[in-house]
Protein backbone atom coordinates (compact mmCIF):
# COMPACT_ATOMS: atom_id res chain seq x y z
CA UNK A 1 0.00 0.00 0.00
CA UNK A 2 1.37 3.49 -0.72
CA UNK A 3 1.82 5.35 1.95
CA UNK A 4 -0.32 9.25 2.40
CA UNK A 5 3.26 10.83 1.75
CA UNK A 6 4.11 8.84 -1.08
CA UNK A 7 0.45 9.10 -2.70
CA UNK A 8 1.21 13.25 -2.01
CA UNK A 9 4.79 13.11 -4.03
CA UNK A 10 3.28 11.83 -7.14
CA UNK A 11 0.81 14.36 -7.15
CA UNK A 12 3.24 16.94 -6.35
CA UNK A 13 6.01 15.39 -8.81
CA UNK A 14 2.33 15.43 -11.71
CA UNK A 15 2.10 18.93 -10.87
CA UNK A 16 5.47 19.88 -11.60
CA UNK A 17 5.51 18.13 -14.98
CA UNK A 18 2.38 20.10 -15.89
CA UNK A 19 4.31 23.82 -14.64
CA UNK A 20 6.00 25.76 -17.23
CA UNK A 21 9.67 25.94 -16.73
CA UNK A 22 13.35 24.63 -18.56
CA UNK A 23 13.58 21.17 -16.18
CA UNK A 24 13.67 18.28 -18.16
CA UNK A 25 11.34 15.59 -16.57
CA UNK A 26 14.26 13.01 -16.08
CA UNK A 27 16.36 16.13 -14.24
CA UNK A 28 12.89 16.97 -12.15
CA UNK A 29 13.02 13.16 -10.96
CA UNK A 30 16.41 13.39 -9.68
CA UNK A 31 16.21 16.44 -8.00
CA UNK A 32 13.18 14.89 -6.07
CA UNK A 33 15.37 11.59 -5.63
CA UNK A 34 17.84 14.40 -4.12
CA UNK A 35 15.74 16.30 -2.55
CA UNK A 36 13.84 13.20 -0.58
CA UNK A 37 17.79 12.38 0.68
CA UNK A 38 18.37 15.62 1.86
CA UNK A 39 14.94 16.20 3.88
CA UNK A 40 15.84 12.84 5.21
CA UNK A 41 19.89 13.95 6.22
CA UNK A 42 18.87 16.19 8.85
CA UNK A 43 21.18 18.64 8.01
CA UNK A 44 19.00 21.53 7.55
CA UNK A 45 16.96 23.17 5.21
CA UNK A 46 16.97 23.07 1.18
CA UNK A 47 17.65 26.23 -0.72
CA UNK A 48 17.11 26.25 -4.53
CA UNK A 49 18.77 29.64 -6.77
CA UNK A 50 16.26 30.36 -9.46
CA UNK A 51 12.51 29.88 -8.67
CA UNK A 52 11.15 31.42 -12.09
CA UNK A 53 7.43 29.56 -12.45
CA UNK A 54 7.71 27.09 -9.93
CA UNK A 55 8.63 23.63 -11.81
CA UNK A 56 11.79 22.49 -10.10
CA UNK A 57 10.36 24.16 -6.80
CA UNK A 58 7.56 22.00 -6.87
CA UNK A 59 9.92 18.87 -7.67
CA UNK A 60 11.85 19.86 -4.92
CA UNK A 61 8.98 19.71 -2.53
CA UNK A 62 7.93 16.37 -3.61
CA UNK A 63 11.20 15.26 -2.27
CA UNK A 64 10.55 16.74 1.13
CA UNK A 65 7.46 15.42 1.33
CA UNK A 66 8.34 11.49 0.21
CA UNK A 67 10.65 12.29 2.77
CA UNK A 68 8.29 13.14 5.52
CA UNK A 69 9.07 16.64 5.57
CA UNK A 70 11.14 17.25 8.31
CA UNK A 71 12.47 20.59 7.06
CA UNK A 72 11.54 22.91 4.50
CA UNK A 73 12.67 24.11 1.01
CA UNK A 74 13.68 28.21 0.44
CA UNK A 75 13.29 29.33 -3.19
CA UNK A 76 15.47 31.98 -4.02
CA UNK A 77 15.05 34.37 -6.75
CA UNK A 78 14.95 38.36 -7.52
CA UNK A 79 11.79 37.52 -9.95
CA UNK A 80 12.90 39.92 -12.78
CA UNK A 81 14.17 36.95 -14.97
CA UNK A 82 17.88 36.57 -15.68
CA UNK A 83 20.08 37.75 -18.39
CA UNK A 84 18.73 34.98 -20.69
CA UNK A 85 14.83 35.89 -20.02
CA UNK A 86 14.97 39.20 -21.25
CA UNK A 87 13.27 40.54 -24.30
CA UNK A 88 15.45 39.73 -27.32
CA UNK A 89 16.60 36.20 -25.81
CA UNK A 90 14.78 32.84 -26.88
CA UNK A 91 13.47 32.45 -23.43
CA UNK A 92 11.68 35.69 -22.65
CA UNK A 93 7.95 35.18 -22.37
CA UNK A 94 6.25 38.76 -22.77
CA UNK A 95 3.67 37.59 -20.61
CA UNK A 96 5.63 38.19 -17.30
CA UNK A 97 6.51 41.64 -18.11
CA UNK A 98 4.93 44.07 -15.24
CA UNK A 99 3.07 46.46 -17.57
CA UNK A 100 3.44 49.27 -14.64
CA UNK A 101 7.37 48.50 -14.36
CA UNK A 102 8.30 47.31 -17.48
CA UNK A 103 10.22 44.64 -15.82
CA UNK A 104 9.84 40.79 -16.02
CA UNK A 105 8.35 40.09 -12.42
CA UNK A 106 7.63 36.08 -12.19
CA UNK A 107 6.84 36.34 -8.78
CA UNK A 108 2.96 36.43 -8.98
CA UNK A 109 2.66 33.57 -11.19
CA UNK A 110 5.32 31.58 -8.59
CA UNK A 111 3.54 32.31 -6.09
CA UNK A 112 -0.08 31.40 -6.96
CA UNK A 113 1.26 27.88 -8.65
CA UNK A 114 3.00 26.71 -5.57
CA UNK A 115 -0.28 27.94 -3.59
CA UNK A 116 -2.79 26.01 -6.18
CA UNK A 117 -0.76 23.44 -6.12
CA UNK A 118 -0.79 22.97 -1.74
CA UNK A 119 3.13 23.46 -1.40
CA UNK A 120 3.32 26.59 0.58
CA UNK A 121 4.04 24.03 3.64
CA UNK A 122 7.34 23.08 2.68
CA UNK A 123 8.21 25.88 0.43
CA UNK A 124 9.17 29.44 1.04
CA UNK A 125 10.03 32.22 -1.17
CA UNK A 126 13.07 34.15 -0.62
CA UNK A 127 12.87 37.49 -2.60
CA UNK A 128 16.00 39.11 -3.57
CA UNK A 129 18.98 39.23 -5.03
CA UNK A 130 21.31 35.89 -3.97
CA UNK A 131 24.52 37.60 -3.46
CA UNK A 132 22.98 40.02 -0.91
CA UNK A 133 20.99 37.34 0.84
CA UNK A 134 24.00 34.85 0.48
CA UNK A 135 26.21 36.91 2.28
CA UNK A 136 23.79 36.96 5.40
CA UNK A 137 22.92 33.80 5.45
CA UNK A 138 24.07 31.28 7.96
CA UNK A 139 21.98 28.69 8.32
CA UNK A 140 24.35 25.61 7.24
CA UNK A 141 21.94 23.33 4.16
CA UNK A 142 21.37 20.11 3.20
CA UNK A 143 21.08 20.78 -0.24
CA UNK A 144 21.71 23.67 -2.60
CA UNK A 145 20.11 23.54 -6.15
CA UNK A 146 22.16 26.61 -8.76
CA UNK A 147 19.94 27.42 -11.22
CA UNK A 148 19.73 31.18 -11.58
CA UNK A 149 21.26 33.36 -14.02
CA UNK A 150 23.82 31.61 -16.59
CA UNK A 151 26.00 34.90 -17.52
CA UNK A 152 29.65 34.14 -15.75
CA UNK A 153 29.24 36.48 -13.21
CA UNK A 154 26.31 35.28 -12.06
CA UNK A 155 27.08 31.90 -12.11
CA UNK A 156 30.30 32.05 -10.37
CA UNK A 157 28.37 34.45 -7.60
CA UNK A 158 26.12 32.06 -6.88
CA UNK A 159 28.81 29.18 -5.94
CA UNK A 160 31.15 31.29 -4.71
CA UNK A 161 28.37 32.35 -2.40
CA UNK A 162 26.08 28.90 -1.31
CA UNK A 163 28.54 26.18 -2.16
CA UNK A 164 30.33 26.79 1.27
CA UNK A 165 26.44 27.31 3.28
CA UNK A 166 26.20 23.45 2.46
CA UNK A 167 26.69 21.20 5.51
CA UNK A 168 29.05 18.01 5.57
CA UNK A 169 27.65 15.42 3.58
CA UNK A 170 25.24 17.79 1.95
CA UNK A 171 24.41 17.85 -1.77
CA UNK A 172 24.96 20.82 -4.54
CA UNK A 173 23.18 20.47 -7.66
CA UNK A 174 24.17 22.28 -11.06
CA UNK A 175 21.56 22.78 -13.71
CA UNK A 176 22.47 23.05 -17.39
CA UNK A 177 26.53 21.69 -17.09
CA UNK A 178 27.32 21.00 -20.53
CA UNK A 179 30.85 19.49 -21.38
CA UNK A 180 30.63 20.07 -24.61
CA UNK A 181 30.65 23.41 -25.53
CA UNK A 182 28.03 23.13 -28.82
CA UNK A 183 25.08 22.19 -25.94
CA UNK A 184 24.86 25.40 -24.14
CA UNK A 185 27.03 28.38 -21.77
CA UNK A 186 30.37 27.70 -20.14
CA UNK A 187 29.59 29.01 -16.54
CA UNK A 188 27.54 26.28 -15.23
CA UNK A 189 30.20 23.31 -16.28
CA UNK A 190 33.47 25.85 -15.15
CA UNK A 191 31.73 25.51 -11.50
CA UNK A 192 30.89 22.10 -11.72
CA UNK A 193 34.81 21.53 -12.25
CA UNK A 194 35.93 23.78 -10.09
CA UNK A 195 33.80 22.17 -7.37
CA UNK A 196 35.15 18.78 -8.09
CA UNK A 197 39.10 20.07 -8.50
CA UNK A 198 38.55 21.84 -4.77
CA UNK A 199 38.07 18.65 -3.25
CA UNK A 200 35.23 19.91 -1.55
CA UNK A 201 32.88 17.68 -3.42
CA UNK A 202 32.63 14.34 -5.24
CA UNK A 203 30.13 13.40 -7.97
CA UNK A 204 26.77 11.64 -6.12
CA UNK A 205 26.50 8.54 -7.81
CA UNK A 206 22.57 7.98 -9.57
CA UNK A 207 21.62 11.53 -10.12
CA UNK A 208 23.33 12.76 -12.88
CA UNK A 209 20.06 13.63 -15.45
CA UNK A 210 20.49 15.26 -19.17
CA UNK A 211 22.38 18.74 -17.99
CA UNK A 212 21.82 18.69 -13.67
CA UNK A 213 24.79 17.21 -11.99
CA UNK A 214 24.42 16.48 -8.23
CA UNK A 215 27.64 16.53 -5.76
CA UNK A 216 28.23 15.70 -2.56
CA UNK A 217 30.29 17.71 -0.05
CA UNK A 218 33.28 15.82 1.04
CA UNK A 219 34.03 17.85 4.43
CA UNK A 220 37.10 19.38 3.29
CA UNK A 221 38.00 23.24 4.21
CA UNK A 222 39.96 24.03 0.87
CA UNK A 223 38.12 26.19 -1.97
CA UNK A 224 39.21 27.45 -5.00
CA UNK A 225 36.04 29.54 -5.02
CA UNK A 226 36.92 32.40 -4.56
CA UNK A 227 40.64 32.31 -6.71
CA UNK A 228 39.44 31.82 -10.31
CA UNK A 229 37.98 34.83 -12.30
CA UNK A 230 35.03 33.95 -14.80
CA UNK A 231 36.64 33.02 -18.12
CA UNK A 232 33.89 35.14 -19.82
CA UNK A 233 31.32 38.00 -18.68
CA UNK A 234 29.17 37.72 -21.07
CA UNK A 235 25.82 35.43 -20.49
CA UNK A 236 25.86 32.26 -23.58
CA UNK A 237 22.71 30.67 -22.46
CA UNK A 238 22.33 27.22 -23.36
CA UNK A 239 21.09 26.30 -26.52
CA UNK A 240 18.59 23.99 -25.37
CA UNK A 241 17.11 25.81 -22.87
CA UNK A 242 15.43 27.77 -25.76
CA UNK A 243 12.39 25.07 -25.96
CA UNK A 244 10.38 26.11 -22.59
CA UNK A 245 8.18 23.54 -21.83
CA UNK A 246 5.56 25.91 -21.59
CA UNK A 247 1.74 25.05 -20.06
CA UNK A 248 0.91 28.36 -19.27
CA UNK A 249 -2.70 27.11 -20.09
CA UNK A 250 -3.41 24.33 -17.87
CA UNK A 251 -1.66 26.64 -14.80
MG1 LIG B 1 18.45 25.75 -15.89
Amino acid sequence: MISAEHARADELQRLAEATTGLLKPAEGRSLRNAAARADSSGLGPLLEIGSYLGRSTLFLAAGIVEAGASTVLYSLDHHHGSEEMQAGWPDHDPTLVDATSGKMDSLPRWRRRIEDCGADDVVIGVLGRSEIIAANWTTPLSFVFIDGGHGAEVEWADYRGWSEKIAPGGLLAIHDVFPDPSDGGRPPYECYLDALDSGRFVEATGYAADSLRVLLTTGAGASNAGAESPKSMLATPPATTSAAINTAASE
